[in-house]
């Protein structure tokens, strides 16, 4: 046991979760090793199936050259002739296209398992990340990583297999066939060609730069239509349906600018693409039939020029939009592998429990200093010291921002303070389990709880995965839920909607309350828990809270002071820090903050009973 007290935890760094990354090749090849057994098969394949390519022209050439001397002679038969050759040609098509369909469905099947052993091991590092990572990043952005960048990435790994591979071989072999066939021809080819791939490869990034601005466009508007769906109550209430859709629209226009100017840039690339490949076919032709009326090259091989010439052409060019694909296909890799390295400065477990027969529930805050990662000039609490006894009741009380909720944060260790220790039992909070306090330590009841998009039965279980079904009805009864929840005609497998918007916030903070209990916590945390309740519902969920805090540890953080009068302490903070302590009855006649805060908030209540 006291070998814990002697670790010092490591300080909390403020980290910047922005930024380029670079792309992993470690981490990578690490996803990549399963596979390479079939890895290696689809690049065999793929090699044949382009090597077969290179053939396919001399043959053809061999066909015209037939096909020629029949329309110079007219003697013998064709199809005997001919015969031999197309069999030979249908054969290789054959193997082609089985080759082709082989290495297809061997990309494919690595290109899949990568992609969902990637979005496992970023939804589980990104799940285990600090809260002060997600305070600095929007869910939208982690989600797109799981999504768009890990399908990025793939399509473009499989594109840099199969395609890289077909036209490196194809450009290769032409080039050889192409030489053998007539060396001067060859030569012209390989002056025209690199000059024409350098202007598409210049106008090719331009595009590409331009395709990049129209995605991040894309996905602002997408982030503003994301953001008004998902809170599409709070624009209901505020009548601003007509203000989002003026704001989508506008988004959607700039989208659709850069969209159509990227629409012409392609329009151009094509057709000045198409007018020089044309004009080489024809330049070709005009010199190549040159040498053929010279008697230096034959008809058959004029035509086995050009088909494989433009077999070389299709592939560089092939080979130009790949290296667009490659470049981005690293960077969204990049992004999928930067949160997979990451690791939190809280790690989710690890560190000493103490045994349940010796847990006390003594929570105390020593001279805390702290300031959220994500605004480090702003201190919320200096010198903040609290003791909550164990079984009794402590209640937090102070202005609204004046830092009670991280309180509970600190306490939950959702962050770390700046200075000073958080003990539970004295010992520091840094040295104990951090899933360990949450799973089975604090139970934490918020004003706004969150429900999962499942049934009753599951969200109460939620708090103690292995719950059987008897603890969770008593857990329902503790918190007085049980019967709303029989009164429903699925009774616990009522599904409660998205975020629970089929329920009353009543009944969802009945639910979050079982939640909380079934894990028979010793410690509670209540965060202005009855706050946002009519007052029938709070009659309900303060008969409830009252029994849950029976025995327990339990800081109640209220700004509603009627709430917390039958506390054992009542803490009073202000500007972070703690400025008076007493009971309901000590502090009233103190006469101090608290007083005040009574006074005010008597003023401002609405006199019950006068109608109208
Ligand atoms: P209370 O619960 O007493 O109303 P909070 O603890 O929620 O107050 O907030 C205290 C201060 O900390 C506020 O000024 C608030 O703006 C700031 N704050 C709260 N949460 C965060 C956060 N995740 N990141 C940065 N600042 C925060
Ligand atoms: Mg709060």
């Amino acid at each position: 046991v006291a070998l814990c007290e002697a670790e010092e935890a490591a300080p909390t760094r403020s980290r910047p979760y922005a930024g380029e990354a670079r792309f992993n090749w470690k981490l990578f090849w690490q996803f990549l090793r399963p596979h390479l057994l079939v890895l290696g098969a689809a690049i065999v394949l793929a090699l044949g199936a382009a090597l077969v390519n290179v053939q396919i022209p001399l043959l053809l050439g061999q066909l015209v050259e037939i096909v020629a001397k029949y329309t110079r002679d007219h003697v013998g038969s064709f199809l005997t002739e001919s015969r031999h050759l197309s069999i030979h040609l249908l054969i290789l098509y054959g193997v082609q296209g089985l080759l082709t369909f082989g290495y297809l469905v061997l990309l494919s099947r690595i290109g899949e398992r990568m992609a969902v052993d990637m979005r496992r091991a970023l939804f589980s590092n990104l799940l285990q990340q600090d809260i002060a990572f997600f305070d600095a990043l929007k869910t939208g952005q982690l989600v797109s990583r799981l999504t768009t960048d890990v399908q990025e990435f793939k399509s473009s790994f499989k594109l840099v297999i199969s395609q890289g591979l077909r036209s490196c071989t194809q450009v290769a072999g032409c080039l050889v066939s192409l030489s053998m066939l007539s060396p001067r021809l060859t030569l012209l080819l390989m002056v025209a060609t690199p000059t024409l791939m350098g202007v598409g490869t210049l106008m090719g990034s331009a595009l590409r730069k331009l395709s990049r601005q129209c995605q991040e466009q894309v996905a602002r508007a997408t982030g503003v239509a994301d953001e008004a769906l998902g809170n599409v109550r709070t624009v209901r209430a505020f009548a601003m349906e007509h203000r989002e859709e003026e704001r989508y629209g506008a988004e959607l226009e700039e989208s659709r600018c850069k969209a159509e100017e990227l629409g012409r840039g392609i329009a151009l690339f094509q057709g000045l693409s198409n007018i020089a490949f044309n004009c080489m076919v024809l330049g070709t032709l005009f010199i190549g039939g040159s040498l053929v009326a010279g008697q230096q090259l034959t008809g058959g091989d004029l035509m086995s020029f050009l088909v494989a010439s433009q077999t070389v052409q299709r592939s560089m060019a092939n080979l130009s939009i790949l290296f667009g694909q490659v470049v981005r296909g690293l960077s969204a890799g990049a992004r999928v592998f930067e949160y997979m390295t990451l690791r939190p400065c809280i790690p989710p477990s690890g560190g000493c429990r103490v045994p349940q027969e010796h847990l006390r529930g003594a929570v105390a805050f020593h001279d805390v200093c702290f300031s959220y990662p994500c605004r480090p000039g702003f201190q919320v609490l200096q010198d903040f010291t609290l003791t909550l006894p164990p079984g009794k009741i402590v209640a937090l009380v102070g202005q609204s921002g004046g830092g009670k909720t991280t309180v509970a944060s600190l306490l939950e260790r959702f962050y770390d303070p700046t200075a000073g220790v958080v003990t539970l039992d004295g010992r520091d909070l840094r040295t104990l389990d951090p899933s360990w306090l949450r799973g089975h330590v604090i139970g934490f009841i918020s004003q706004e709880p969150v429900l999962f998009g499942t049934t009753i039965m599951e969200n109460i279980r939620f708090g103690k995965p292995g719950a059987t079904d008897e603890e969770v009805y008593a857990a329902a009864q503790e918190a007085n839920a049980h019967e709303f929840i029989t009164s429903f005609p699925e009774g616990y497998n009522t599904i409660v909607g998205e975020r629970g918007a089929t329920l009353s916030g009543g009944q969802k903070q009945r639910l979050a309350i079982a939640r909380a209990l079934i894990k028979q916590p010793a410690v509670l945390i209540l965060d202005e828990a009855t706050s946002a309740l009519d007052s029938e519902s709070e009659r309900v969920v303060q008969e409830a809270l009252d029994r849950a805090s029976a025995g327990r540890t339990v800081l109640v953080i209220a700004h509603r002071l009627s709430t917390v009068r039958g506390a054992h302490h009542i803490v009073v903070m202000a500007h972070g820090r703690v400025c008076e302590v007493g009971t309901h009855e000590e502090l009233l006649t103190k006469g101090g903050l608290y007083a005040e805060l009574i006074r005010r908030q008597a003023l401002d209540a609405p006199a019950p009973d006068v109608p109208g």
